[in-house]
């Protein structure tokens, strides 16, 4: 394996333009070669100008993984100078392979790229970060696969050209987001567009095959910025709410409630992802405690709760037409990260 002899990272590993042997037959041998978080560089026709992927920040996410030993086994020459950022590599390792977003004991890595980068995650976020401001690259994804089964979309803080040209790569769906998390992308605060894409479900064979494209593209272009090179419009979903459960809250998965839990979804709730959810549709069951376990939180506020959703007999409805995504039938995920994102039926927030 080759080196770049620049200066290290010690919590970094480095691969230079890696060898189809450095690879190894398929995305498992090449993982099993990789013990750390590891930067790729592989130069490009162009020396002057560089493009940066982050993927793998979430261990169970392994569609960018899968394209990019693809991509490099392919031996590609791309347009401009590629830096590739591979984050949780020591979370997919855990047996069995991709199947945990963090370490047991750890944080969410992609909540840590913000000061004060405190323990292992946050010096993984700061030294990722500096590859970053080393490398100056003109443009920076981050690929992420959905918890859920769903369509792909991309996630911005900005939503200009720059961003609408990089998402029309991979998706044709966009949501503008005033919520800060500390995740990766807030690095367009920096002045470099940047794009979240949720590549679609972790298990589905279509979002490794639209990573796989979406990277030929990102690569093999002279201009990804630019938005009248785009194929097709790009649908914006502006600010949603994050629908978040209480921690100490109970949630079921099924086709009718045990009474046993505080919250029941039915097993297929995921089939709402991107779809309009009516006011008269319902989403499932509260139990005693009712809507008092869910927050609903839009620009880092907590805002009423009724106005997303209300309860009839004990059955949940939409408030108003909305469009929910990022629905997950993954409790962990579900009581850890959130239950829905949404916004109106139009696209615009709901507060
Ligand atoms: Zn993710």
């Amino acid at each position: 394996m080759d080196t770049v002899a620049l200066s290290k990272s010690n919590v970094l590993d480095y691969l230079n333009d890696p060898s189809p042997q450095a690879l190894g037959r398929s995305p498992l041998e090449w993982l099993d070669r990789l013990h750390r978080p590891t930067i790729v560089h592989v130069p490009g026709r162009d020396r002057s100008r560089t493009r940066a992927m982050a993927t793998l920040l979430h261990g169970n996410e392994p569609s960018g993984l899968f394209a990019l030993h693809r991509w490099l086994l392919e031996q590609h020459t791309p347009e401009v100078n590629m830096l590739f950022l591979l984050g949780n590599i020591s979370a997919a390792k855990i047996p069995p392979t991709f199947s945990h977003r963090q370490l047991p004991a750890g944080r969410d890595l992609n909540r840590c790229f913000k000061a004060p980068f405190g323990g292992e995650e946050g010096a993984i976020a700061e030294a990722l970060l500096a590859e970053l401001r080393k490398a100056k690259p003109e443009c920076l994804l981050d690929v992420h696969n959905t918890s859920g089964t769903g369509p792909a979309f991309a996630v911005t803080i900005t939503n200009d050209d720059a961003q609408q040209a990089l998402t029309s790569l991979f998706t044709d769906r966009l949501i503008l987001t005033d919520l800060r998390l500390g995740a990766l992308m807030e690095y367009s605060e920096q002045a470099v567009p940047t794009v979240t894409i949720e590549c679609g479900g972790s298990q589905d064979i279509q979002a490794h095959q639209l990573a796989y494209e979406g990277l030929v593209q990102y690569t093999s272009r002279p201009d990804v910025l630019s938005l009248e090179k785009t194929a097709w419009d790009i649908a914006v979903l502006r600010n949603p709410i994050r629908v978040e459960l209480a921690p100490e809250a109970t949630i079921e998965y099924r086709i009718e409630p045990s009474g046993q839990a505080d919250l029941t979804f039915p097993p297929d709730i995921e089939r709402h992802n991107f779809g309009i959810v009516s006011p008269d549709e319902p989403l499932g069951w509260v139990g005693t405690k009712g809507l008092s376990i869910l927050t609903a939180i839009s620009r880092n506020r907590t805002e009423n709760v009724d106005q997303v959703l209300r309860v009839k007999d004990g059955q949940i409805y939409p408030a108003q037409a909305i469009r929910a995504f990022m629905i997950t039938t993954n409790p962990v995920i579900a009581k850890s990260d959130c239950l829905f994102y949404a916004v109106k039926a139009t696209g615009e927030p709901i507060f």
